[in-house]
């Protein structure tokens, strides 16, 4: 899936080539990519043709564009979604679902999709909090790239929740867009273990690591949101960019950067956690063990 970083890269990328352009027709080529959308194919066009794309907006690894209609169109990546902004001469591309053609006959905005757990649907936007977003969007939280991000605010919500800091990181109601590897990342830097429970931070804990989680997706931002000037939108989830600079995810069994002990793995929900086992002392009974 892909990370809050790269949803920004296409986000910056939607927003310089598509939005201010008018749609004149959407064709959709595979049911599956508008399943979201309940009221069908028919509808998702209809109502997009004549509409003015206003701006690429995104919270956490949400994703969608603003229409002048007061409604937004919604992109969910999923696996192995793509957003490509393509000629209309290019050739299609395989995998290609929805195809969206502008009154200024530039380039089209294309949905590809090779595996189809990504989509596109039409919502209504809604206030929420001074900010429209799409309905189905309302319970995510701001995240922490956010500049209406209230960081005293999250530590507050943080501390106040019965759980594990890991798993409070990867609540989107919480703070959005923290994934799997920038928890991991986050708490490494916050020099916490996964596990420690949330009620037991101190407000310098709380503050500490998410101000890790803030940096270490600023740093991946800064990574990967140079390369991407070209006429091509494109996330697969595979960015790699910034793998290199990752401290403990996908890092089993080689020497923390800051003490040189081995990285651990072990077993978290369906997925992985990486730590030190020197840095990131494990507290001493789970809140699970309650
Ligand atoms: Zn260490």
């Amino acid at each position: 899936m892909p990370e809050l970083p790269e949803v920004e890269v296409v986000r910056a990328g939607l927003e310089r080539h598509v939005a201010g352009r008018v749609i004149t027709s959407v064709d959709v080529l595979h049911p599956r990519a508008i399943r979201r959308h309940v009221p069908g194919a028919d509808d998702f066009a209809g109502r997009l043709a004549g509409v003015k794309i206003t701006a690429a907006r995104r919270r956490g690894k949400y994703l969608w564009l603003d229409l002048a209609d007061g409604e937004a169109m919604l992109a969910h990546l999923g696996m192995s979604g793509q957003m490509l902004v393509q000629p209309a001469s290019a050739p299609d591309e395989k995998h290609l679902r929805v195809r969206v053609r502008f009154a200024d006959a530039g380039p089209e905005l294309r949905f590809v999709d090779q595996r189809t757990f990504g989509g596109l649907a039409l919502d209504e936007l809604v206030d929420v909090d001074g900010t429209l977003v799409p309905a189905s969007v309302a319970h995510v939280g701001r995240d922490p790239m956010d500049p209406l991000f209230d960081l005293a605010a999250a530590v507050a919500a943080l501390r106040g929740k019965r759980t594990e800091v890991k798993r409070a990181l990867l609540d989107q109601t919480l703070v959005s867009g923290i994934g799997n590897i920038y928890a991991d990342e986050a708490l490494w830097r916050a020099r916490l273990h996964g596990t420690r429970p949330t009620e037991r931070l101190t407000r310098a804990q709380g503050e500490l690591v998410l101000t890790a989680a803030t940096e270490v997706m600023a740093d991946a931002l800064g990574a990967g949101g140079t390369s991407f000037d070209a006429l091509y939108v494109n996330v697969n989830g595979e960015s790699g960019y910034f793998e290199r600079s990752l401290a403990v995810y996908g890092r089993a069994g080689e020497p923390c950067r800051r003490c040189g002990a081995l990285i651990r793995r072990e077993a978290f929900t369906n997925r992985s956690s990486y730590f030190c086992p020197r840095c990131q002392r494990r507290p001493r009974r789970s809140p699970m063990a309650r």
